[in-house]
């Protein structure tokens, strides 16, 4: 009877457990596979100067589409994948794929600062720098092209380790920004301890503008302080006219957006990338 009992509980339970613990199975061995058969891709989301929208940068966002899972977003993967460890393989191979693409445009003669989101467990590697290190090295890339972005999850996890490390990148020449800035627990403190030159300003904050109160105080706070502190700015998920003439109003530097274009292959953002960049004024190139 108490057998029985026991079953039953079983049951009661393990159906659904068993459901998300196998489906995560099935995406942690599926990011695998996908490593493997080499189906990762970038694209890359401009980042453009709010007041005449000229090119200023790019963030590379990593894509996976999967022939028996179709398109599985970074926001699903990113997590679990953040949780098993693969993260560390899916973060080097953007971060080389980056470097690649950034140096590609260097050569090409189109520099452009690229931005690579840099999770907490990669940055923990104890070979993290010395990696981005040989990535820059191998691919002839300018440091100053490479933008790293960082969640304030790094900076509260081991203050001491992660200023070492931040100085020791920063030393290379790339530079550093904070991404999904105020979603985080970290004080204010670090802005002025940590070799950061800029922060991004969360979409969840930027949402609201320009109707929501709070969003309002606490975008414009982010923006004032940014200037007193000299960093650059950037507002992330600008989808409006109205979010971008508010932001403008702020005096905030750039946005990165829909309202401008969402992430793209390479040759479709290079042939919007043409659009973005004004022509060099007559005389400029001395002829
Ligand atoms: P994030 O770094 O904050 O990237 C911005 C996200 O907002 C991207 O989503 C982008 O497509 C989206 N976005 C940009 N503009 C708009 C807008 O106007 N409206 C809306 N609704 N969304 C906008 P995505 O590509 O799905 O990436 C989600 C998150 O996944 C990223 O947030 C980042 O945390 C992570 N991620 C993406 N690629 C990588 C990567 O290569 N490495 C790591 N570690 N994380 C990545
Ligand atoms: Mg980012
Ligand atoms: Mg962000
Ligand atoms: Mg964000």
């Amino acid at each position: 009877r108490v057998k029985e009992r026991g079953r039953g509980n079983f049951r009661f339970y393990q159906p659904q457990m068993n459901v998300d613990l196998l489906s995560r199975m099935k995406l942690d061995h599926a990011m695998r596979r996908a490593m493997e058969s080499g189906l990762y891709r970038l694209h890359y989301q401009p980042q453009v100067a709010l007041d005449d929208g000229r090119l200023l940068g790019a963030e590379a966002l990593v894509r996976w589409t999967d022939p028996e899972l179709g398109n599985v977003s970074p926001g699903t993967f990113i997590p679990l994948a953040e949780e098993s460890g693969f993260i560390i393989a899916i973060g080097s191979w953007v971060m080389q794929e980056a470097v690649r693409q950034a140096a590609k445009w260097q050569r090409a003669g189109r520099p452009l600062v690229v931005s690579v989101n840099v999770s907490a467990l990669q940055f923990q590697q104890p070979d993290f720098v010395e990696r981005v290190a040989t990535c820059i090295a191998d691919a002839e890339l300018n440091p100053a092209l490479l933008e790293l972005e960082l969640t304030e999850s790094i900076l509260v996890q081991d203050a001491n380790e992660a200023l070492t490390r931040l100085h020791a990148l920063a030393g290379l020449g790339v530079s550093l920004a904070i991404d999904d800035f105020g979603t985080g627990y970290s004080s204010l403190a670090y802005l002025k301890k940590f070799p950061i030159s800029k922060l991004k300003i969360d979409r969840t904050f930027v949402m609201g503008l320009p109707e929501d109160e709070s969003d309002r105080a606490i975008v414009g706070a982010t923006v004032a302080m940014a200037r007193a502190l000299k960093l650059s700015v950037v507002a992330e998920g600008v989808e409006t006219e109205a979010q971008r003439d508010y932001l403008s109003a702020l005096q905030c530097a750039s946005f990165q957006g829909f309202l401008c274009s969402p992430g793209l292959p390479v040759a479709e953002f290079e042939a919007l990338a043409v659009r973005l960049t004004p022509p060099p004024r007559p005389g400029a190139l001395g002829f």
